[in-house]
């Protein structure tokens, strides 16, 4: 679904930090239906159904709605919640964050820096060294295997 959707989505960049902006009829044009519930209407998807829940592969995780660099593999963890988890983003301005008191929680949201789609949330109980959780749908997140590490397995395959 995201490859589909990328080609029709003219913000997709993986080298463009610029910030991006659409009202809501542009980002329902160029989103798939579940990308868009989920990314600019705060939806949920169900747990247990995103491929990256259990994958363990090395690599990094952008945004699927702009390209934004958003986790790496390696502080992705297994928390047991149904959705994929990390305990730390690439950098400081991959996130942005904001109070969420809907559904009777206060939670912190967590959103993409760059085109401030809805990510997740993230929560105080998630492992060291920063003790975070990020839980994250999985619909908005694209994933890319790092090319070393894909190299150095099938190097190790064949020998
Ligand atoms: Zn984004």
């Amino acid at each position: 679904m995201n490859e589909v959707n990328k080609k029709n989505n003219p913000v997709y960049s993986r080298d463009d930090t610029g910030k991006v902006v659409l009202d809501d009829k542009e980002w329902k044009n160029i989103l798939a239906p579940e990308v868009y519930r989920v990314a600019r209407q705060k939806g949920t998807e169900s747990p247990w159904t995103s491929k990256y829940e259990s994958s363990n592969e090395i690599g990094t995780y952008y945004c699927a709605v702009c390209g934004n660099p958003l986790f790496k593999s390696d502080t992705k963890f297994e928390s047991g919640c149904g959705w994929p988890s990390f305990y730390e983003p690439i950098s400081k301005s991959s996130i942005i964050y904001t109070p969420d008191n809907t559904h009777g929680m206060q939670r912190t949201e967590v959103m993409c820096g760059r085109c401030k789609s809805h990510l997740g949330h993230v929560f105080n109980d998630g492992p060291q060294p920063t003790g975070l959780r990020y839980c994250i749908n999985g619909v908005v997140l694209d994933f890319e295997k790092a090319k070393q590490a894909e190299e150095k397995y099938n190097s190790e395959q064949i020998s």
